[in-house]
């Protein structure tokens, strides 16, 4: 849904190649990723049901769920509490109305103790005890564990390192999201045998203290060995064609509205769309 670093591309006030470029593959919004999928209806109920799960909902969620015409929402996953990846938390309040209607449930959101922290501190309007206002959105923290299943779908948390903080990465099925990753503890690797696709993070050519560049991630990229690897997480730096002119075959930049068919486990090979 978004492939954009944390000021997205354009850039506010910058004149520079790739934020006046008309390609719309160098427009980039806030990262997240959509993932959909039909779980199939019990015994006797012909009708598959859509799931629908977001990993982080930042400042452009909003326009994003309008682009990929969301109108309900099953679960949140959260990489990390910066402000590109939690922003748009009350947008998702009329999905949820949508969803308490249905259910009677509120939306599960699955965050690691510090971006629990940090999103009851902005949104404490929502989640303090004692919260009053009647059109707070209807989401429940739930803490983050080593294996989230929701509807049938396992994801996988895989940590990671984004500068001097903890966060997490997820693995669905033979795919692998990593935003914000500067550094992969040794132990992560184990959990990204056999993809088929990785998404990674790679802000641009000159190094960051928390993200990883271009060459970083192509070494890990051709260590993990995946079928096809993504670029996410953009920076204004890298201009969409003349990058992926120069990567190899089965490394490209991510765009946003890309969508990729996926395969979310061996046990519910059913059609799959993800879109970033
Ligand atoms: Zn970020
Ligand atoms: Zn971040």
């Amino acid at each position: 849904m978004g492939t954009g670093t944390s000021m997205g591309v354009p850039t506010l006030g910058c004149r520079c190649a790739v934020c006046t470029s008309v390609d719309p593959h160098d427009r980039r919004l806030r990262p997240s990723i959509l993932i959909r999928w039909k779980e199939a209806g019990a015994v006797g109920d012909p009708s598959d049901r859509e799931r629908v799960v977001v990993i982080d909902s930042g400042p452009d969620f909003r326009e994003q769920a309008l682009r990929s015409g969301l109108t309900r929402m099953d679960a949140v996953l959260y990489t990390h509490h910066h402000a590109d990846h939690i922003l748009g938390l009350d947008d998702l309040r009329p999905l949820s109305f949508t969803v308490f209607r249905e259910s009677g449930l509120p939306i599960p959101l699955y965050a690691a103790p510090e971006t629990v922290d940090v999103l009851k501190r902005i949104y404490d309007y929502t989640f303090k005890p004692d919260a009053t206002y009647p059109n707070r959105a209807k989401v429940e923290l739930l803490p983050l564990a080593a294996r989230n299943a929701v509807h049938g779908v396992d994801f996988l948390r895989v940590a990671l390192k984004h500068g001097d903080i903890d966060i997490d990465g997820f693995r669905f099925g033979k795919t692998a999201y990593l935003t914000d990753v500067s550094d992969i503890p040794e132990e992560s690797f184990a959990l990204l045998h056999g993809l088929d696709h990785l998404i990674i993070s790679a802000l641009r050519h000159k190094p960051h203290y928390s993200h990883t560049t271009v060459k970083q991630a192509l070494l890990w990229a051709e260590r993990i060995g995946a079928r096809q690897t993504w670029f996410t997480h953009i920076a204004h730096d890298l201009p969409h064609e003349e990058t992926n002119a120069a990567l190899p075959a089965n490394v490209r930049l991510a765009y946003d509205g890309l969508t990729l068919p996926i395969n979310l486990s061996s046990a519910n090979p059913s059609q799959t769309v993800e879109s970033l």
